[in-house]
């Protein structure tokens, strides 16, 4: 599906909304701040742009953030867990406005973290821009994949392969999927007016994950840490531009 100009105006305004909810939340990640003080905070933003949560009640989620610390790769439950020093902490933030959809993800060190943390964070970030790199006309889907897990797997890390990116516009999941891995050259051409949420989720040890027993969270199989960034991205005229983006 491809979303027309007056559509990518509505996705920019979700688009805000998302950056902005990361913006506060971001300010608030320290020690000793629960991952529901997150949610809380997540909530005011929606409620003050009039925005409506494409997370809470999807699937029966009951936030409107996810909240992932360390091993825990994504879709961690906001609740009663303290942040700590040295902690790394995954966090995923949706809105919709006027029907459109955004969605984004970012991975905070809490304090100072372990220089491997903050190598893992740093190449996690880094292969998101070069999947966006690959958001270019005449592309092929596949190419931003191959490009995502080139940069993780030449830094010693993995992608995880369960879970993906995905088309985004009038609902959060759309077609097509956006591995972070596999060759390039396949899938749909590129156009202008795609919009795809592209998130690498790499993992500092084995691709393996585990879903714990509330259903939702997902860890790594080998309780190595895990980092998760996202964007909303759209392909325009003039190349992929960031609609979650703060700013
Ligand atoms: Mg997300
Ligand atoms: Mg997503």
């Amino acid at each position: 599906m491809r979303r027309n100009a007056e559509e990518i105006v509505k996705m920019r305004k979700a688009g805000r909304v998302v950056a902005e909810m990361h913006q506060r939340i971001r300010e608030r990640v320290r020690p000793g701040v629960t991952t529901r003080d997150l949610d809380k905070v997540g909530r005011e933003v929606i409620e003050r742009r009039g925005a409506r949560s494409n997370f809470l009640g999807y699937h029966g989620f009951p936030a409107v953030i996810c909240t992932s610390p360390n091993d825990m790769i994504v879709h961690g439950i906001p609740g009663k867990y303290r942040l700590q020093e040295g902690d790394i902490i995954s966090i995923d933030c949706g809105a919709i406005v006027e029907g459109y959809h955004g969605d984004s993800a970012w991975t905070h060190p809490v304090g100072e973290i372990p220089e491997e943390a903050r190598r893992l964070l740093a190449v996690t970030e880094q292969s998101l821009w070069k999947g966006l790199a690959a958001m270019r006309e005449g592309n092929r889907l596949s190419d931003i994949s191959h490009a995502v897990q080139e940069v993780a797997e030449a830094a010693g890390f993995s992608v995880v392969r369960e879970y993906v990116g995905h088309g985004i516009g009038t609902a959060m999941h759309e077609e097509p999927q956006v591995p972070n891995w596999g060759p390039p050259g396949k899938g749909i051409k590129l156009r202008a007016g795609h919009v795809f949420a592209i998130e690498p989720m790499v993992n500092a040890g084995g691709p393996e994950t585990r879903l714990l027993d509330d259903g939702w969270a997902v860890v790594t199989a080998d309780g190595s840490l895990s980092a998760h960034f996202e964007h909303t991205i759209a392909i325009t005229d003039d190349g992929p531009e960031v609609l979650t983006a703060v700013g």
